[in-house]
């Protein structure tokens, strides 16, 4: 189906480069980078990301069976990472040649299983160990049940051993982070010399390397929301360029007699006579109810628009009185990442969760100079 929506995501391939470049720069020469482009690529396009990085990057990770699987089907050969494979998609996993995340006996169990079935030689996993996340993961602990149910066997191989930190981007948590590092190196010393084969290992997210690319770089390093644009502070994402920038049209304009109402549930009622913009994008398209009544606002010709009354869900009002503007002209809704932290921070969440939001009905427009 074609999309020929007005509103549309614009993605900049030549910041993502540099985003890239910016990360790899702050690590060793032979440190190994996996991009991380699960849910759509943080919200922007896991395909075009994935083709675009492909010659740059060692390793792909997604979070599902079928964001691989779309890799796959646009021709992406680089090895992907599957972080959340659940077990009744296991046979798919191999099927497409992805990599599954271990991070229980029943999923280790049944892999193995299904790996001899297929008559798999060497087929590459990767096993997570929980450090203090407590979310996915084996602990020091189960090294030994580990252990002995991967000799004996050929059909899979621990391609990697990998960790991931509780509050990487916090350096007030800096003891409990380095705790959780030095908990990894304890177990991947003590797994690795059960195993007689040494898996590379990784451990840091974005602001991990940001942190502690010191401490905790080891083989590889796993880079979502750093390659889009956005650091763990307003410092460090000030050194990246933006990739995002979400823009539509105004639909039409209306003048708001003193005492009228606008939108559902006439949320907002005026007090003095004001003119307002309408704008093909709602909570469909991924702008968070929250925002309405005031709470966010947009840009046009460089100046603040507020979103007034209840986002509905395929538009919203805003307030454009002060502002000189026409029916046609361009809006944006999520200019750059001082934009989007700060409606974040305004409706108490991150600005992952805003991108990742933002819904497949926008149209992906990719900018490359
Ligand atoms: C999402 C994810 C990452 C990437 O985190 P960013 O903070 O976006 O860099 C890395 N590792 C795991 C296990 C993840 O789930």
């Amino acid at each position: 189906m074609e999309n020929n929506h007005v509103t549309v995501l614009e993605i900049d391939l030549n910041s993502i480069e540099y985003n890239f470049n910016y990360f790899k720069s702050k690590l060793h020469q032979n440190t190994k980078l996996l991009a991380v482009v699960k849910a759509f690529g943080y919200g922007s396009d896991a395909t075009e990301i994935a083709k675009f990085l492909e010659s740059k990057v060692d390793y792909f990770a997604v979070a599902y069976l079928d964001e691989g699987i779309a890799l796959r089907n646009v021709g992406i050969k680089t090895p992907i990472l599957v972080l959340h494979p659940q077990k009744v998609n296991l046979e798919k996993i191999i099927k497409y040649n992805l990599e599954p995340n271990i991070y229980s006996v029943n999923l280790l169990t049944a892999f193995i299983e299904i790996a001899k079935k297929n008559s798999l030689q060497n087929y590459p996993a990767h096993i997570k160990f929980n450090t203090g996340l407590n979310r996915l993961g084996f602990t020091y602990k189960d090294i030994n049940q580990l252990s002995s149910l991967l000799k004996d066997q050929n059909e899979v191989e621990v391609r990697s051993i990998f960790s991931h930190i509780a509050a990487s981007e916090d350096l007030n948590e800096k003891e409990f982070t380095l705790h959780q590092i030095n908990s990894f190196k304890l177990i991947a010393e003590e797994f690795i010399s059960q195993l007689n084969y040494t898996p590379f290992k990784h451990m840091l997210n974005t602001s991990g390397i940001i942190n502690y690319a010191q401490e905790a770089q080891f083989d590889m390093v796993r880079l979502g929301i750093g390659l889009y644009g956005f650091g763990n502070d307003e410092k460090e994402t000030n050194k990246l360029k933006n990739a995002i920038t979400l823009k539509s049209v105004i639909s039409q304009i209306h003048t708001i007699e003193k005492g009228e109402s606008v939108g559902y549930n006439r949320a907002f009622k005026a007090s003095s006579i004001i003119k307002t913009a309408t704008i093909p994008v709602g909570h469909a398209d991924g702008i968070s109810r929250q925002l309405g009544k005031g709470v966010g606002y947009i840009y046009i010709h460089n100046q603040k628009a507020p979103i007034i009354g209840n986002v509905c869900m395929d538009m919203i009002m805003v307030n454009v009185t002060d502002i000189n503007c026409n029916e046609g002209d361009e809006v944006i809704i999520y200019k750059n990442q001082e934009h989007i932290e700060s409606l974040a921070k305004s409706i108490n969440t991150i600005s992952y969760e805003l991108l990742t939001a933002i819904s497949q009905r926008v149209k992906r427009v990719l900018k490359k100079c």
